[in-house]
């Protein structure tokens, strides 16, 4: 068993910043767990916190249902992975990753037994004699984790250890780090500001801005469930199109309006829009949801929406459409057969039954 929970925890530095504000959760045995948000929101000071590199100045840790908020790191029974590898650079690739089981003064057979699994499971063999700078990026990068993995630790925590890879070696080894969560069956902490590998990767996912966690949840919770305005702006890409807008009553039930549009709530979040009737709100609608009136079938008529076509950006798969609507800009991730052309104006159809609104002194999410 591995279980973290963070419970109630700050960080004040000693400059009086406050990093981390009250923050609670709980990893789950097994679970990868990733703690994603902007830069400066609070992340990497929490995973240093859990690793014991960084004091705790309030609230509890307790790993494996011991409260560790006072234990030595190397008594954590916890691996870093740093994000810039931290390999010892006059040791071989073998060396790098024996290091640690050494100063633990594992008999050598274990340690060899070890190492060598580990760079087998990473595909690293083939390279224990070398030197770090005779590695590619990603080879290094593998290298960081074996030595996480010949530890068996219980939890290992991973701070950005992407970011220094070019994007298509990004894509594959997040999905590498992916096959070894379930190989080795641990408890995994990851850091990152990237939304991508957030949602590829976690069980779970932490979101964090000014030291503040905004939500919790999983991928798909935090896509299709945001809990407010800044969640449903930062997953997905392109981002969530905001409109400020009015709720209104009108022919057959509530409308979501503004200059230049109107479109028709859907029955099943009536109630729920009662009490912010000809109020000011926003309106967020993914891009992914918008289409291309021309060439969608079907009938539409109460969840059309008209605007001009500012740019067109064609992907391969899928055209961005920059539209202006009423003043406000709004990009819609259509079909690439659509016919829309820059400067010409261009009807688009909102699938109304996965908008959102906010409400736009709080920015909580009503819908
Ligand atoms: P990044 O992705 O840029 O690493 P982050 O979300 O991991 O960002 P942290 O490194 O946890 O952010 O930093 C959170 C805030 O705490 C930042 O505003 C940072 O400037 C501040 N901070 C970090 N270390 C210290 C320190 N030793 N003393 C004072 N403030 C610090």
């Amino acid at each position: 068993m591995a279980q973290v929970v963070l419970e109630n925890i700050d960080k004040i530095y000693p400059n009086g910043f406050h990093a981390v504000k009250n923050a609670s959760f709980t990893i789950e045995d097994k679970e990868f767990c990733v703690l994603l948000g902007p830069s400066g929101c609070g992340k990497t000071t929490t995973l240093r916190m859990i690793a014991g590199l960084e004091e705790i100045t309030d609230g509890k840790l307790v790993i494996d249902g011991k409260i560790v908020n006072d234990v030595e790191p190397k008594d954590r029974d916890i691996a870093f992975v740093f994000q810039n590898y931290a390999l010892y650079p006059h040791m071989t690739v073998y060396d790098n990753m024996a290091f640690g089981l050494k100063l633990r003064k594992f008999p050598k057979e274990e340690i060899d037994a070890r190492v060598k699994n580990a760079a087998k499971i990473l595909d690293i063999a083939h390279l224990l004699d070398r030197k770090p700078k005779q590695l590619s990026g990603g080879q290094r990068q593998r290298v960081a984790v074996g030595r996480a993995i010949v530890r068996d630790p219980k939890v290992f925590l991973f701070d950005e250890p992407l970011s220094n890879l070019d994007a298509k070696l990004r894509v594959q080894m997040r999905s590498e780090l992916k096959k070894l969560h379930h190989r080795l069956n641990a408890t995994i902490v990851y850091v990152t500001h990237d939304q991508v590998e957030a949602m590829t990767m976690a069980d779970k996912i932490v979101i964090m801005k000014d030291g503040v966690i905004q939500q919790i949840g999983s991928p798909f919770d935090v896509y299709f469930r945001p809990t407010n305005k800044f969640v449903a702006g930062f997953i997905g890409t392109p981002p969530m199109n905001f409109l400020e807008a009015k709720i209104v009553k009108g022919e057959g039930g509530l409308w979501v309006a503004s200059e230049g549009f109107k479109v028709k709530v859907p029955k099943e979040f009536e109630e729920k829009l009662e009490s912010y009737i000809d109020k000011d709100v926003v309106f967020g609608i993914r891009p992914e949801n918008i289409h291309d009136k021309s060439i969608y079938k079907g009938e539409h008529t109460n969840d059309v929406i008209k605007g001009i076509v500012d740019v067109a950006e064609p992907l391969g798969s899928e055209t961005l459409l920059h539209v202006n609507i009423g003043g406000q800009a709004f990009v819609a991730k259509v079909d690439p057969t659509t016919t829309a052309r820059e400067d010409s104006e261009v009807e688009l159809i909102l699938e109304m039954e996965t908008m959102h609104i906010f409400d736009k002194e709080t920015e909580l999410a009503v819908i």
